[in-house]
């Protein structure tokens, strides 16, 4: 009966983790999965979510099912940290936003909303992007191509030819960016370019949707949504995906939101009906546990300061392990420019690695990385950077 069902062979990046964890090698490191470890090797607790988490149990709270669209005071914080708590947006109810099984339950959702009542826009993506964007945009039915990106010439953005394609697409497409952080490049526009951009995208009448899966792991929580914010300025109608799996470190509790900013209150309230209907049809309402986390920290003003710190703690790890990295490989091969790894931002590096320099890496030296040469940089950590930093200039050799 099901002889014809197609396999699926798995997503690359978590099949890499299965053959890390049968690597019997004592000396081996994980640099390919997008997930923070600190300094000693493992996926942080947050004090501000042990603090909420204590008292969630303490309380006991009921296991009761939670409203379809999440509820309000996530959905109050997911609007203020992307668009700031006094944005007129918000204060006239023009905005969309519902709880979502993680950033990709937001891409989803989003999805499924562009394919509903746009089902003509087709849907453009940095070339490269994180792969479940093309995977979660086409299993919602709507045809996904790619803009120039990424330069490897430069280690840098095609910038020109980005604008150059922007310019030639059909009024209406969404334009999936990343608005701080890139996955998998680590290579963001600077704010000019953010701007020139933006300018393109409500000249031609494009339609952004911003994905922000590392807000404060670039510059600070309120400056990576400078483009998030200035495209509401401009009064433009943008989605947002946002997750808090990685600056909350709450990977598998699933918890994100999607946001739509709408012309007017009237437009949000219709929006939002049909998000809850998706919502509804797909898996009816969202899980409460980490709702009640996000809920508890964002909406308590001192919890919200220790975790702010708690982002910062994360980011400058990274930015520590960036610089070390490019001290070691600097020096051993001088005459190649590795300023890249402390100018790229977020968790990811793309390390201008070729496929046989990763699969070297990995077989000889036990270091594994996603086969485009992208390096999580928050797998490093003071014990075995030097190690990494070592077999990488072996390979580059
Ligand atoms: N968007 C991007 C760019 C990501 O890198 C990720 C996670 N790898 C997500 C969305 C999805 O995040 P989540 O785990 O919260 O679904």
């Amino acid at each position: 009966m099901f002889q014809n069902v197609k396999y699926y062979p798995g997503d690359p990046i978590l099949g890499l983790m299965e053959q890390y964890k049968q690597d019997s090698r004592s000396q081996k490191v994980n640099l390919g999965v997008g997930v923070y470890y600190d300094d000693t090797g493992h996926v942080p607790v947050l004090e501000c979510v042990k603090t909420v988490e204590s008292q969630m149990v303490e309380k006991h709270l009921p296991h009761e099912y939670l409203p379809m669209e999440g509820f309000p005071g996530y959905r109050q914080a997911c609007q203020k940290l992307l668009f700031g708590s006094e944005h007129e947006a918000i204060k006239t109810n023009r905005i969309a936003t519902i709880a979502s099984l993680g950033g990709s339950g937001a891409l989803r959702i989003g999805a499924e909303f562009i394919h509903q009542w746009f089902p003509q826009a087709k849907t453009y993506v940095s070339d490269p992007t994180w792969g479940n964007h093309i995977s979660i945009f086409e299993g919602a039915g709507i045809e996904v191509h790619k803009y120039p990106y990424y330069d490897p010439e430069t280690i840098g953005i095609k910038f020109t030819e980005l604008k150059q394609f922007f310019l030639q697409l059909e009024a209406g497409s969404i334009i999936l960016l990343h608005p701080c952080c890139h996955n998998p490049t680590g290579i963001d526009p600077t704010h000019q370019q953010w701007d020139e951009i933006l300018d393109i995208i409500q000249q031609k009448q494009l339609i952004p949707f911003m994905d922000i899966a590392y807000q404060g792991f670039g510059d600070d929580i309120d400056t990576d949504t400078y483009a998030i914010r200035k495209a509401v300025d401009m009064g433009l109608c943008i989605y947002v995906s946002n997750s808090f799996s990685k600056n909350l470190s709450m990977y598998g509790e699933r918890v994100g939101g999607l946001s739509i900013v709408c012309p007017t209150a009237e437009e949000a309230r219709l929006v939002q009906s049909q998000l809850k209907f998706t919502i509804r049809r797909l898996y009816s309402n969202p899980p409460a546990y980490g709702g009640n986390v996000v809920d508890r920290v964002m909406n308590n003003s001192q919890l919200f300061q220790q975790w702010e710190q708690e982002v910062y703690i994360m980011r400058d790890r990274i930015r520590a392990m960036r610089s070390r990295l490019y001290e070691v490989l600097q020096a051993k091969i001088p005459e190649r420019d590795f300023s890249y790894f402390i100018k790229q931002r977020g968790m990811f590096s793309f390390t201008g690695l070729s496929p046989q320099q990763v699969n070297r890496l990995k077989k000889e030296f036990g270091v594994y990385l996603v086969e485009n040469g992208r390096m999580c940089m928050a797998g490093l950590n003071t014990s075995n950077i030097e190690y990494v930093a070592n077999a990488m200039a072996e390979v580059l050799k």
